[in-house]
């Protein structure tokens, strides 16, 4: 199929929207005889008006060639060899073009040598068809068809800023439809997590996922704890960090991937009285918090709204047993975790620091609190408080304490010794007196 061409007249991408970093290192490319595109996600972003997350740029350069051009590169990857380039505030991610499965004879090229000397197959599936290594050099359309969705899969041409579309993106854009590049059964397999990416891409973007491959991604959504726990653990984040996570988890229950990603969480969900409403809100909350450009929420706060009123309820199961509070949260935080870690590997430290903001939460209802400001100056109180914001901003619950702690936080200090509060300065340390040891009395003669 040949590519549908869009001359710079004829778009509306402009250099200006593109960050200043990305086209230094198109231009560099071009300027050395390269090809250089912008591509993926960035070009699917500026057609649809949105501010690109990142630049990524695909180049006809091999891995070692980029190397050689850019001081500030260092090769990355096993399952893709990637250059990243190093600018003070980001990082640039350029790719040599690639094809999506061996073409029989590669041709010996650079890379070739260097990957037949490290004898590492550069492309490897598994006996399910799930690809785990894809280094096959292409073509830029080859390339552009290995890629995941049809409006992922344009590019922005440095040489005449033209834009290019090797399948059907640009109409699927304006339908705001998001369909896979070729056979949904086959691209979902080779990689699960692609599901996850529709997904996302269909809450955030409001895109709708065509039909037929909706159907398939509903079939094949036991198979996502096929990839690895790490990478699904990043996935988890992107889901649930960028502003769309109630629409993410909607998306998630009806496809049926919820339950296989965080099967303890679904299986109380099942059980329990509460029904997903509570976590709807809880996500809901959390986007909102994202969008009102304060802070963006952290990855801590977001476990602790997506797992922590399941750990609570059973905590509180635990302590109707007659274990106490703080025993029976690490009990239910270690059988929660080393069910969870099995699909999505959450950091043992991160955690950790959740069930700690859990335990903190007695502590804060509290009124008054014991020693308020050394509380407010433990580590992740800044979280702690936002979790029961939440609930106290969705559900109502906690209003007065959530008042009390903003008062105390809006209101500077009373300083006493030691940069405490008054009322938590510890008291002063009495001098003990000496006493004197009499000298006994001479005696009477
Ligand atoms: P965003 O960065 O906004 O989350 P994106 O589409 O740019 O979205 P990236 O993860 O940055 O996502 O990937 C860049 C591009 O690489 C994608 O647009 C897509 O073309 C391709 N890509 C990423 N992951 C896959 C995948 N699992 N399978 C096929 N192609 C992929
Ligand atoms: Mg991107």
């Amino acid at each position: 199929m040949q590519p549908l061409i869009i001359p710079r007249k004829e778009h509306g991408i402009s250099r200006k929207q593109v960050s200043l970093n990305a086209l230094r290192t198109l231009y560099r490319l071009r300027d050395n005889g390269f090809i250089g595109y912008l591509v993926g996600g960035c070009v699917r972003d500026l057609l649809l008006g949105r501010t690109p997350k990142d630049f990524d740029i695909a180049t006809d350069a091999a891995p070692g060639q980029i190397k050689r051009l850019f001081r500030n590169c260092r090769l990355v990857g096993r399952r893709f060899r990637l250059a990243h380039l190093y600018f003070q505030d980001e990082i640039i991610e350029v790719s040599t073009f690639r094809a999506a499965a061996p073409a029989g004879e590669e041709e010996p090229d650079e890379t070739a040598a260097s990957a037949s000397r490290s004898r590492q197959p550069r492309h490897l599936v598994d006996e399910d068809g799930m690809v785990l290594r894809d280094n096959v050099f292409g073509t830029p359309g080859e390339d552009a068809l290995r890629r995941d969705f049809t409006v992922n899969a344009l590019a922005y041409n440095i040489a005449d800023f033209s834009l290019i579309d090797f399948t059907t993106g640009l109409s699927d854009l304006r339908q705001r439809l998001l369909r896979p590049i070729g056979d949904p059964l086959v691209r979902f397999t080779e990689d699960p997590v692609r599901m996850l990416r529709a997904v996302r891409f269909s809450a955030s973007h409001d895109l709708v996922i065509e039909p037929a491959t909706w159907e398939i991604l509903c079939e094949l959504a036991p198979t996502i704890s096929r990839a690895s726990p790490a990478r699904l653990y990043e996935e988890m984040q992107k889901l649930f960090l960028l502003g769309a996570a109630r629409p993410v988890f909607h998306l998630l229950l009806k496809s049926g991937l919820f339950a296989p990603l965080f099967p303890g969480l679904s299986r109380w969900l099942d059980e329990s009285d509460l029904n997903p409403a509570r976590l709807c809100e809880n996500l809901a909350w959390l986007d909102r918090r994202h969008g009102n450009g304060t802070s963006p929420p952290s990855p801590l706060l977001f476990l602790a709204l997506l797992f922590g009123p399941a750990l609570e309820a059973e905590t509180l199961v635990r302590q109707r047993d007659g274990i106490p509070r703080q025993q029976a949260l690490n009990a239910a935080y270690a059988a929660f975790m080393e069910e969870l870690c099995k699909t999505v590997q959450v950091p043992a430290r991160l955690g950790g620091r959740m069930r700690n903001l859990l335990a903190m939460q007695p502590s804060l209802h509290r009124m008054p609190p014991r020693r308020p400001a050394s509380l407010a100056a433990r580590p992740d109180f800044t979280d702690a408080l936002a979790y029961l914001r939440a609930g106290a901003e969705t559900r109502g619950e906690n209003r007065s304490v959530l008042g009390w702690w903003d008062d105390f936080l809006s209101a500077p200090p009373a300083v006493g010794s030691q940069g405490l509060p008054a009322d938590e300065a510890p008291p002063k340390r009495r001098r003990r007196r000496r006493r004197r040891h009499r000298r006994p009395a001479p005696a009477a003669v």
